[in-house]
């Protein structure tokens, strides 16, 4: 076995290698960007070594810096996450003739798994079944259309070198096959350098199931069951299981029979997970699957599967890539229960999934697994961090576990209504109604079934008088008391003793403002008034479940969150009180560019700096003339609100 090992990757997957590495008394070498400085992988290893600047593609796509990183720490092997360089066979060549181990498959099988076109022709010459459909070299037009009409309409448009959804058409009606072909051509010479595509019969009802396998070097090749991955939102994955809803034996059977074969067709080594079609229109049938591509890594929902079985897959890989054989034979792996995986991410379902960024000013999971289940977070971050603009923006993955499907999807429900983040916003809410919609819960799962059910799913839940009663209490400065539970006067500073003030609050909703009146009156309890209504008694336990943080104040109640915008009195009388007009981020962000120095006189409409956020970059221009006060500095993380210049005096006007 290895004693020390180089994990070349980020975030929960880099922490997931390192519990196992640890685990087995390896030593682990941790790499970072400058964005990850302070990251919970970095604070986990043995040793860390600074890799380069945030960007990726000069930090962890650096093969030729993470190879001289491991050579310098004395590693002896690099495991490469998912993602990254862990399926660039460029790479695994590099770390062999650098005389180290790639925690993976060999550099050929990636090769041949790399193309779609030539994975497809080599899964059918070893009997695999494919989805019908063309495969060839030629790239003719009429060919192609001559193709597409044999294998019948619908068909589906592939880029051959395709990734991530990009490239794909779905073609109804001959007529309008040119245009898509085009359509698809472009796309995928945009994301690929590389126009060539495939032509295949689209299923209907389609169904995504997996089958897990595992390769060592002596030739020996098994499966660990199939995973469902069909709850897809824009063919990514949303939340996973396994075993598949109403798998039978005889699909099993064929399935992983399939699967196997598949990995012993390339002499595959290490974890690998081929990915199958199914045609569910009418259930699960033997002769209704087909290949559809092979991932040559560790995949992101590996959990649920070390969860049916108790395998620990990292721990395989590290025992096959240092030459051992594979620790169990088929027989040996069984399957029981059923597990979730549900995937967070710092995102806005009401905006049509949009990536968000920010600060994680309070994270709380679940302390204990829903009662009669298993449960585990796997995370990179912890509360204080932030989700930065540069890499994915995935918080956690959510693990349960339970005796049968039923139970097991009402833990994960549970477990996600106990889930607690403010600072971003994210897709807590959404997964939570996903796992409580009546098809998913009846195992009715197709590819389609999100997009179907997108609106009911993200609709935003209104706060009630109680839910705004209690932000805008926390929102007035009222604390816990500590020590003198019965002294209201003292859980409000600034409160009078004698005269009970009204204290003002202004809070944004979707929208909306309330407006509230807080007074404290005695035996610790307080009076919320707003719009007209009659005052609401609040006492301190309802500060438990609200957050503030800067500009805001978040409300967990009734099994999600409410986040309102609460703009500063105290910042706004400052700027009042200068004469000063100052400009501030319209959302957490990087500030990335600074055009422009304090003291400078800028004219209107001049940009000052870059703040990027939601993976996009704005430039923030002066919005009138003036002299320059204060601007922000560069590589600063913004929440939103946060003053980014502020001028000295209004000049011209
Ligand atoms: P990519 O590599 O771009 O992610 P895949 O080939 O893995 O592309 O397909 C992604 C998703 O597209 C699948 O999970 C499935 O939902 C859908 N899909 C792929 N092929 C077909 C097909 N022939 N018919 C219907 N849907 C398909």
């Amino acid at each position: 076995m290895f004693s020390k090992i180089l994990i070349a990757n980020r975030g929960e997957i880099a922490v997931r290698v390192i519990r196992t590495a640890r685990r087995m008394g390896i030593r682990t070498v941790a790499i970072y960007s400058d964005a990850d400085a302070n990251a919970l992988h970095v604070a986990m290893v043995d040793e860390a070594m600074h890799i380069g600047p945030a960007p990726v593609g000069e930090s962890y796509l650096r093969g030729d810096r993470i190879i001289e990183a491991a050579k310098a720490t004395g590693a002896e092997a690099i495991h490469p996450g998912y993602g990254f360089l862990s399926e660039n066979p460029d790479f695994v060549d590099q770390v062999e003739a650098a005389g180290l181990v790639f925690i993976g498959p060999s550099a050929a099988s990636i090769r041949a798994m790399g193309l779609k076109d030539a994975a497809k022709r080599l899964m059918e010459s070893a009997g695999v079944p494919v989805v019908p459909g063309y495969h060839g070299e030629t790239q003719d037009i009429v060919v192609l259309a001559s193709k597409a009409r044999e294998i019948g309409y619908p068909v589906l448009i592939k880029a051959r070198a395709g990734g991530g959804g990009k490239g794909m058409r779905r073609v109804d009606d001959p007529d309008n096959f040119p245009e898509a072909l085009s359509g698809a051509r472009r796309e995928a010479k945009a994301a690929f350098g590389d126009d060539r595509v495939l032509v295949e019969k689209y299923v209907e009802k389609p169904r995504h199931i997996e089958v897990q396998v595992f390769g060592d070097n002596f030739g020996n090749a098994v499966h660990l069951f199939e995973r469902d991955c069909s709850a897809q939102r824009r063919h990514q994955k949303v939340i996973e299981e396994a075993p598949a809803p109403g798998m039978t034996a005889e699909m099993r059977k064929a399935m992983t029979d399939a699967a196997v074969k598949a990995a012993k067709a390339i002499s595959y080594s290490g974890a690998g997970t081929i990915e199958f079609i199914v045609d569910a229109s009418e259930g699960l049938r033997p002769d209704r699957f087909w290949f559809m591509e092979m991932n040559t890594r560790l995949q992101v929902e590996h959990p649920v599967t070390e969860m049916i079985t108790g395998v620990d897959l990292v721990e395989w890989q590290l025992r096959v890539a240092s030459g051992e054989k594979l620790p169990k034979s088929q027989e040996q792996i069984t399957l029981a229960g059923h597990a979730f995986e549900a995937r967070i991410y710092a995102e806005d379902p009401e905006r049509d999934f949009l990536p968000a960024i920010g600060t994680l000013h309070h994270l709380r999971f679940p302390p204990d697994a829903p009662i009669n289940s298993t449960m585990r977070i796997e995370t990179g971050v912890r509360q204080g961090d932030a989700i930065s603009p540069y890499y994915d923006p995935m918080i956690a993955k959510l693990v349960v576990h339970a005796g049968d499907r039923s139970a097991a999807l009402d833990a994960l429900a549970t477990a996600l209504k106990d889930t607690q983040i403010a600072g971003s916003v994210t897709n807590v809410g959404f997964l939570a109604a996903l796992a409580q919609d009546k098809d998913f819960a009846a195992g009715d799962v197709d590819t389609g079934l999100i997009e179907r059910k997108q609106a009911a799913l993200t609709a935003k839940r209104q706060p009630d008088n109680g839910v705004i009663a209690r932000a805008a209490l926390a929102a007035s400065g009222a604390r816990p008391s500590e020590g003198l539970p019965d002294d209201p006067w003292a859980a409000l500073p600034g409160y009078s003793h004698f005269h009970p003030i009204e204290r003002q609050v202004s809070l944004h909703f979707g929208g909306k403002e309330f407006k509230a009146g807080v007074t404290a009156l005695a035996n610790g309890r307080f009076a919320v008034r707003f719009d007209g209504m009659p005052p609401m008694a609040q006492s301190q336990a309802d500060l438990a479940g609200t957050v503030c943080w800067p500009g805001h104040v978040t409300v967990f109640a009734k099994g999600t969150s409410f986040t309102f915008s609460v703009p500063d009195p105290f910042a706004s009388a400052a700027d009042a009180e200068a004469g000063a007009v100052s400009m501030r981020a319209p959302m957490p962000g990087l500030v990335k560019l600074v055009r422009a120095d304090k003291g400078d006189a800028v004219k209107k409409g001049q940009p000052l700096l870059i703040l990027e956020a939601m993976k996009m970059e704005h430039t923030i221009a002066a919005q009138h003339d003036g002299v320059i006060a204060e601007i922000a500095i560069e590589g600063a993380q913004v929440t939103d609100g946060t003053v980014l210049v502020r001028f000295v005096e209004e000049a011209g006007t």
